[in-house]
Order: structure tokens, then C-alpha cells, then sequence
């Protein structure tokens, strides 16, 4: 019997789209900034508690757009974790700034705090803070370090659409924080992003550098009579369309999670008893970091068999993945970036991750397929 194979991850498919598609095909209005990236931007503000959403192209836009507002330049550095996605420290570099790249908490796959501190030199300007599966790191300490050492925090919130630490929702921790609305989030418009402002000091410049320098955002507004070039700047926002469809999933957003928070609570109750025995660890967050079920990791029991259980996984038609060759060690972070320190949790972590399929359209009986592939896994013997 061939079981058919169940993808790592599949976009949601949210009621309103085509309607709301329609709505602005018929509306002539299919540039950015009408009245669905408006509902958007509000909906992200009310999922996530921030006073200030801006929608963006993409994350990694969003991360560039924080990087012109801190005026990071060349001199200045950034400290990050090694362990996240290039554009974390992409978005740096573009401005001539270093990114410095320091080590994580195997219990979190994020930043470790320690190595945040220890890194910090007279020119750090900021540290950039990835929730790795919306599991956040002790903010109080990452905030009370910052603040003493006067550095800006900026959050990386990909993952974390509705993850908490300490009942405090991720992405209003940092002066600025990154969305990611790419087809492989829990909310997905293909290619999108959006830029929370919780220092509303920074808002009118976040306009000006999203829409190429102009102050073409307070035109619209009617609060100047024409639009004229004022800064730097670039084209970072969205059309309509991808705001429409941005839109309609918002509004599914309890859904999607609880479906995702289902998935991974089965994974979790159903693989406790093979961690145990096998020597592998299972993702278990600590009990402040509310995760949004973004993505269910394990540590296979030991680097040499990782790989093995990759293609057990996969010969069993599971999409399993692992992903992030760590930037401290990839051809662009040894380039451009300095790392003071060796990144052991961060090689062990990124040597032994398994990640499991986890999609809000994923029937049980998949999910039930992947806990048995995994289950039936048997390291060879050393
Ligand atoms: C997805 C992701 C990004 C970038 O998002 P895009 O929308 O694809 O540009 C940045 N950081 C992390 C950790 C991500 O997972």
C-alpha cells in the first residue's frame, strides 16, 4: 500500500477570500494602502495588543524597515541569535551595520540570554529578538539588559502571531517588531509582512521609508496638500490584493489556532512515551512562553541519527524538514557578521531538529500517520 504523502506545511484556505478578492477587483483599487490593508493592519493590532500596525511586502521587509528606523550604519552592531532565518541579519548588513551572532536556549530554540548579554560592546546598538516557534526567551531579563546597556530591542516575530511571554503578547516587547504573512505562516497571504510600531515616535518616519521616501501616507490623510520626496525610502507596502486575502485570513485567526493548537497537543501527548524511550527530546516550552502552535519540533536522540530518521519520515510519506544552517557558520554570516563566542546549543539544535507537518487543514488521520512514522523510528544502534 502506497499511503499518499502528507506535505510539511500547506497555506490555509480562509472563508472570505475570493469575495474579498472580488471586492477589490471590482473596486478599481488595487494599490496599496485602501480599505483592506486598513482591516488587516487593524486586525493584526487586535490579535497582538500593539498601538501601531503598518503591512508590509513580506517579514523581511518588515526587519529592513526596522533596521532605516533605528538608523543602524556601518560601526554599529546588532546582536542575534545564529540560530534563525538569513533575513534576521540580512536585514542589518543592508545598512552597513554587523550582526554580532550568539548562541541559543536548547529548551527554546531562541536567543540565549547570557550570550546577549555577554555580548554586548560599546557598538551594540540593538538586539534583534526571534521567537523560534513563538517561544520567547525571558523578555523581563532581555528588556532590563537593553535598558541598561541602552540598546534598542527589535523582535523577529515570524513565528509568533499570538504567542505570549508572561501573558505579554510577543511582538510588543520591542520598540519595533517583524510579522511574517509568507504562505508557510499560521496566517498566510503568499508574500507578506507587516511592521508593529509600539514607539509611536517612530510612525511618521515608518510611513515616509515605506512608501519611497515620500510623505505621500499624511497626503492621503489630508494632512498636506501634496506629496513630496523626504527621506530615503523604498516601495515596502502590499496591494490590495494581497491585503484582501491577508484580510479574510485574519479573520479566521481563532480557528486556524485552535486547529494548530490541537495538532500539536496531539503530537505532544502521542510522542511522549517514544522521547522517553528513544533518548530524543520533544519541543516543551517553558511555562511563561505561550506558544501559537507555529511549528512542532523534536531533537532526534543524536546528530549521527537525524538524517536516519529524515528518511524514515519521509519513506513513510512524511514531510518532515529540518531547517537554518546556522548563520554563524554559513557563507554570508562568516563574511559579514562576527561571532564572538562558539554557538554549541545552537550547532547541537540545528544538527539534530526534526520539525513535523503542522498545517490548520491537516485531518487527524495524518497527524495520527505522523505519530507513528515517528514512533516506529529506531536509531540504529552505536
Ligand atoms: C518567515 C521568516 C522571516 C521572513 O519572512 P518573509 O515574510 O518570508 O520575508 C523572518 N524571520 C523568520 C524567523 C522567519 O521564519
Amino acid at each position: 500500500m502506497t499511503d499518499a504523502w502528507i506535505p510539511f506545511s500547506k497555506p490555509f484556505r480562509a472563508p472570505g477570500e475570493l469575495e474579498y478578492l472580488d471586492a477589490v477587483l471590482e473596486s478599481g483599487h488595487t494599490h496599496g494602502d485602501g480599505p483592506f490593508t486598513s482591516r488587516a493592519a487593524r486586525g493584526i493590532e487586535s490579535i497582538t495588543g500593539s498601538p501601531h500596525a503598518l503591512l508590509t511586502g513580506s517579514g523581511t521587509h518588515a526587519l529592513e524597515l526596522a533596521s532605516w528606523l533605528l538608523d543602524l550604519g556601518p560601526g554599529d552592531e546588532v546582536v542575534v541569535p545564529s540560530f534563525t532565518f538569513s533575513t534576521t541579519a540580512a536585514s542589518i548588513i543592508m545598512t552597513g551595520a554587523t550582526p554580532v551572532f550568539v548562541d541559543i536556549d536548547p529548551r527554546t530554540g531562541s536567543l540565549d540570554v547570557d550570550a546577549m548579554e555577554a555580548a554586548v560592546t560599546e557598538r551594540t546598538r540593538a538586539v534583534s529578538v526571534v521567537h523560534y516557534g513563538g517561544v520567547a526567551p525571558d523578555m523581563d531579563r532581555v528588556l532590563a539588559i537593553a535598558h541598561t546597556a541602552g540598546i534598542a530591542v527589535v523582535e523577529d516575530n515570524a513565528h509568533g502571531l499570538g504567542a505570549r511571554w508572561a501573558g505579554r503578547s510577543c511582538g510588543t516587547f520591542g520598540v519595533l517588531a517583524a510579522q511574517s504573512f509568507h504562505a508557510t505562516k499560521n496566517i498566510q497571504c503568499g508574500e507578506g509582512g507587516a511592521l508593529l510600531i509600539n514607539d509611536l515616535a517612530l510612525r511618521p518616519r515608518a510611513e515616509v521609508l515605506r512608501e519611497k521616501g515620500t510623505d505621500r501616507s499624511r497626503f492621503l490623510r489630508g494632512e498636506v496638500d501634496k506629496y513630496s520626496w523626504i527621506d530615503r525610502g523604498s516601495s515596502y507596502l502590499p496591494s490590495e490584493l494581497t491585503a484582501a486575502v491577508l484580510t479574510a485570513q485574519l479573520e479566521a485567526f481563532d480557528d486556524v489556532q485552535k486547529r494548530r493548537h490541537a495538532i500539536w497537543d496531539a503530537y505532544a501527548e502521542g510522542l511522549a512515551d517514544w522521547a522517553d524511550a528513544s533518548g530524543g527530546t520533544l519541543m516543551s516550552p517553558p511555562a511563561e512562553a505561550e506558544h501559537p502552535a507555529h511549528v512542532f519540533w523534536l531533537l532526534a536522540p543524536s546528530r549521527g541519527s537525524r538524517d536516519a530518521m529524515l528518511d524514515h519520515l519521509r519513506a513513510a510519506g512524511v514531510g518532515a524538514t529540518f531547517h537554518y544552517i546556522p548563520l554563524h557558520s554559513s557563507i554570508a554570516g562568516r563574511r559579514f557578521g562576527r561571532t564572538p563566542a562558539p554557538c554549541p546549543a545552537t550547532d547541537d539544535f540545528a544538527g539534530r531538529l526534526v520539525r513535523l507537518p503542522l498545517w490548520a487543514g491537516m485531518p487527524d488521520s495524518s497527524v495520527e500517520r505522523v505519530r507513528d512514522a515517528v514512533v516506529a523510528f529506531r536509531p540504529a544502534a552505536a
